[in-house]
C-alpha cells in the first residue's frame, strides 16, 4: 500500500427522487487526495454535501460516476456484500448522535463491529477491552449508554470504531451534542490519535475545530471550493 489512504477522482453523487421532481447533484466533481495520517476537516454550509461525500468516503454510499479509491482498491464497483466488507475492516465512523446501541453495554456495543468480521468471542473481548482502555472508559464497561455522559457516550463511539484497527477514522459533527468542555476533551483524543498516525476526516461548523486540523476542504454546492493546508 501506498501513502494514499482515500483517492476521489471526479466523483458525482445524483439523488434521483420520485418522478417529476429534478433529481440532486449533490456532489458534482470532486477530486480529493487524503494521504495516510493526515488530519482533515470538512467544512461548508448546509446542503454543500458533506454528509454524502463523508458517506463515500466511508463507503456507506457509492459514487453515482468517477472513481473512488481506498488503499488503491476501486471501491465504486463492488457491489453491497464487498462493500459492507471493506467498511468493516477499513473504516471507523463517529456520529454527532453516538448511535450506540441502548440495551447493550459498552464492551457489547464496541464488540459489535468485530462480530460482523467473524472474529471469535475470546478475541472479540479482549480487542474492546483494549479499545475501552485506550479511550479510558474501562470503569464504565458494563454501564449502558443511558447510563453514561454524553462525553463517555462519546467514547464508547470512539472505542467502536477503533476496535477494527481502522485505516480511516471519519467524524460528522463529533463534538455537535456535546459542551464545550467535554468537546475539547474528545479533540483531545483526536489529537491523540493523529499523533499516533491514524487518518481523520472530520465535518464540523467551527472553525476553532477545523484549525486543529492540519487541512480544510470547503465544499459549495457539491464542489470543493477551497481546499487549504492550516499553517
Ligand atoms: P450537508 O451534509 O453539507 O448538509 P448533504 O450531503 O446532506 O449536505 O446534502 C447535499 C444535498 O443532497 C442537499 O441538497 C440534500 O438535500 C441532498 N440529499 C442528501 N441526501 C439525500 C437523499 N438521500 N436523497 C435525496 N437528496 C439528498
Ligand atoms: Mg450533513
Amino acid at each position: 500500500m501506498n501513502g494514499v489512504v482515500a483517492e476521489l477522482q471526479a466523483v458525482e453523487k445524483t439523488y434521483y427522487l420520485d418522478r417529476g421532481v429534478p433529481p440532486v447533484e449533490a456532489l458534482r466533481g470532486i477530486d480529493l487526495t487524503v494521504p495516510r495520517g493526515q488530519y482533515v476537516s470538512i467544512m461548508g454550509p448546509s446542503g454543500s454535501g458533506k454528509s454524502t461525500l463523508m458517506n463515500i468516503i466511508g463507503c456507506l454510499d457509492r459514487p453515482s460516476s468517477g472513481r473512488y479509491l481506498l488503499g488503491g482498491e476501486d471501491v465504486a464497483q463492488m457491489d453491497d456484500t464487498e462493500l459492507s466488507l471493506v467498511r468493516g475492516k477499513r473504516i471507523g465512523f463517529v456520529f454527532q448522535t453516538f448511535n450506540l446501541i441502548s440495551q447493550q453495554t459498552v464492551v457489547e456495543n464496541v464488540e459489535v463491529p468485530l462480530f460482523y468480521l467473524g472474529i471469535p468471542r475470546r478475541e472479540r473481548h479482549q480487542m474492546a477491552m483494549a479499545a475501552i482502555e485506550h479511550v479510558d472508559l474501562l470503569d464504565r464497561r458494563d454501564h449502558r449508554p443511558s447510563q453514561l455522559s454524553g462525553g463517555q457516550q462519546q467514547r464508547a463511539a470512539i472505542a467502536r470504531a477503533l476496535v477494527t484497527n481502522p485505516s480511516l477514522l471519519l467524524a460528522d459533527e463529533p463534538t455537535g451534542n456535546l459542551d464545550s468542555a467535554t468537546g475539547q476533551s474528545i479533540l483531545d483524543l483526536f489529537d491523540q490519535l493523529h499523533q499516533r498516525a491514524l487518518t481523520l476526516v472530520l465535518v464540523t461548523h467551527d472553525q476553532a475545530i477545523a484549525r486543529r486540523t492540519q487541512r480544510v476542504v470547503w465544499l459549495r454546492d457539491g464542489q470543493i471550493d477551497e481546499d487549504k493546508v492550516n499553517e
